[in-house]
């Protein structure tokens, strides 16, 4: 079969991680151009095109080998990959890259009354999730047997409605529980959006595509919280600034111009700087501090 020379990502067509997919993929350098009927972008800067879809279709597109990558929470891909598991099959896809958006529990949560003293308490009751094998193997972990039950939505009233006892459901701010008077007791997973992709990357021009992808992101993602930290200082105090220095690359230190023994020192940190640690460098003989956002980088 002829290889083909564009790769293909799915991404959620409109849901809480469209936004931030397309907008992590610009800032990689990839530009696209939408068509007519918004389930197709053509890549213009690079052969990489984006499928718009459900999130849950992602995964089966991928083993389908209709696309070569996706974006979709580690609770869908888990989900997933659990479900193949119990067919007897292998997810065709690793989960490549933790995204940095997407953030959520997939959580137990109880009536707020409910006092909550560990998962043995769920034996014997009815659990409302669309996560039925996330849940199935954290009951099979605690070794506890209670009837699941699967809704594709609005899982959260289904205690109200008298369909379930607990609910197993997706939590961030956690407003909804309160909003039904469900509180969170236990969390099964801790979520974020992911790249999953085909495990056996394609053997043609796709798998220099897939890599070149995988860099940029990278270093995308390296320079989300990455500061450029530059600071003057004399030749005596820099063994007592390097122990002060936040984690990052090793510093470079360069000779300021005139006879003296002032140094500049500029090092790449990578997490934000806070006003404590520049106040502390300063105290230890550090002057002209300047700290800067970083835009690219690659290492
Ligand atoms: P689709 O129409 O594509 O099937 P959906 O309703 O399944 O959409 P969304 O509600 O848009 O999906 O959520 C997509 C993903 O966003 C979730 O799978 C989860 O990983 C993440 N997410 C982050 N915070 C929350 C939250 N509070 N509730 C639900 N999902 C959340
Ligand atoms: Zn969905």
């Amino acid at each position: 079969m002829k290889g083909r020379d564009r790769l293909r990502i799915a991404i959620q067509k409109s849901g809480r991680l469209s936004e931030a997919s397309i907008e992590l993929l610009a800032r990689a350098g990839l530009s696209f151009r939408m068509s007519r009927d918004r389930l197709f972008c053509f890549g213009e800067s690079l052969p990489i095109d984006l499928l718009l879809v459900r999130d849950d279709d992602i995964p089966g597109l991928i083993e389908q080998g209709v696309c070569e990558a996706g974006v979709v929470g580690l609770n869908v891909a888990r989900e997933h990959s659990l479900e193949q598991q119990s067919a007897g099959k292998d997810a065709a896809f690793d989960e490549l890259i933790a995204m940095g958006f997407g953030g959520c529990r997939l959580s137990i949560a109880v009536a707020q009354d409910e006092q909550w003293e560990g998962p043995a308490q769920l034996a014997g009751r009815r659990i409302a999730t669309s996560y039925p094998a996330l849940l199935g193997d954290f009951l099979q972990q605690h070794g506890v047997a209670a009837e699941i039950v699967v809704l594709s939505g609005s899982v959260e009233i289904a205690p109200r409605l008298g369909t379930a006892d607990v609910i197993c459901d997706l939590v961030s701010s956690g407003a909804t529980l309160l909003a039904n008077q469900l509180k969170e007791a236990a969390v099964i997973l801790d979520s974020q959006a992911v790249l999953i992709g085909t495990r056996a990357s394609p053997a043609d021009e796709r798998r220099d595509l897939m890599d070149l992808l995988l860099r940029r992101l990278d270093g995308v993602l390296k320079v989300r919280e990455s500061k450029l930290l530059t600071l003057t200082t004399s030749r005596d105090k820099l063994p007592e600034l390097l122990k002060l220095l936040p984690s990052g690359d090793p510093p470079a230190a360069q000779q300021l111009v005139g006879p003296s023994d002032r140094i500049a020192l500029q090092v790449v940190c990578h997490q934000d700087v806070s006003w404590h640690q520049l106040e502390e460098l300063k105290r230890a003989g550090a002057s002209h501090l300047l700290v800067m956002p970083v835009e690219k980088m690659l290492a």
